[in-house]
């Protein structure tokens, strides 16, 4: 592995070894960043990810951890100021949808489990990251449309907590923009990829896509490409806003 330089940005991007946080890593090793990919368990889809950085010239370090509990993340970015004493880019991607169902059928724990996993783990994240970073430094957070439709009937937790995320975002923004940090959320729409089939519904892109003015679900490269833009120099007069990124939905 290609050890990185003085001058190489580095970015870590949460929830990595699938989707829309495997399609980030790749972008970003592309754009000469060294990645700090973070996955909760799956070890193998992990690894094939860094496989494909490195194979094609890149830097990326796996850090597992489960960013919903304070001690793994500290420990998480122990090692990042340890192999390399810089954060450039924090990407909070990591995040779960559980089944379909109505407002009354959610439990008060399935509830408690969505604000850890979406909005405890941004939390935490955030704060380990604007104490290392510098004027310059850039925070993504990967919320969602169901902030803005509220999700009824299906997801209003999971929609829920997404809307806690976009009020961190501007509140935060807010806050560091005097040191030069920028932080700003995308809104994925329907998007491909196995959050639908292991916690939301299986084929629910294709049923809704329809629906969707573009007349197709999203790819996760697509949702990266945004995100890649709000962490680059090429967005540096945008803070404390979000890029809807679904087609129009
Ligand atoms: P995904 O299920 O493939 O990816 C989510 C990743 O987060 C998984 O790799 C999972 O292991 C990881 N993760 C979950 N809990 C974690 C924890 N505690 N610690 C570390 N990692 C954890 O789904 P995706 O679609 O790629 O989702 C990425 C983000 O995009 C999520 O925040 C999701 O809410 C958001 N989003 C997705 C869609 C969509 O249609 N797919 C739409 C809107 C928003």
């Amino acid at each position: 592995m290609p050890a990185n330089t003085e001058h190489q940005k580095v970015t870590l991007i949460t929830g990595a070894s699938r989707g829309i946080g495997a399609a980030c890593a790749k972008l970003f090793a592309e754009n000469d960043y060294a990645v700090c990919l973070n996955y909760l368990s799956n070890t193998a889809a992990a690894e094939r990810v860094q496989a494909e950085i490195t194979d094609a010239g890149g830097l990326c370090v796996l850090m597992q951890a489960d960013v919903s509990i304070a001690a793994e993340v500290q420990a998480m970015f122990a090692s990042i100021d340890a192999q390399f004493g810089r954060l450039d880019v924090l990407v909070n991607n990591a995040g779960i949808l559980e089944t379909q169902c109505r407002f009354s059928e959610i439990t008060e724990s399935r509830f408690r489990r969505i604000f850890e996993t979406n909005v405890i783990s941004c939390f935490l994240c955030c704060q380990q990251a604007v104490q290392r970073m510098s004027s310059g430094g850039c925070i993504v957070n990967v919320s969602s449309m169901a902030s803005k439709t509220g999700s009824p009937n299906e997801y209003i937790d999971y929609a829920t907590s997404k809307g806690a995320m976009d009020s961190l975002t501007i509140g935060l923004a807010k806050e560091v923009a005097a040191e030069g940090i920028r932080v700003n959320g995308v809104r994925p729409g329907l998007i491909y990829t196995d959050m639908h089939a292991s916690g939301g519904e299986p084929g629910r892109v294709d049923r809704l896509k329809e629906r969707i003015p573009l007349q197709r679900g999203g790819q996760p490269s697509e949702i990266a490409e945004a995100i890649y833009w709000l962490a680059s120099e090429n967005s540096s007069f945008v803070t404390g806003t979000f890029i809807d990124t679904s087609g129009g939905l």
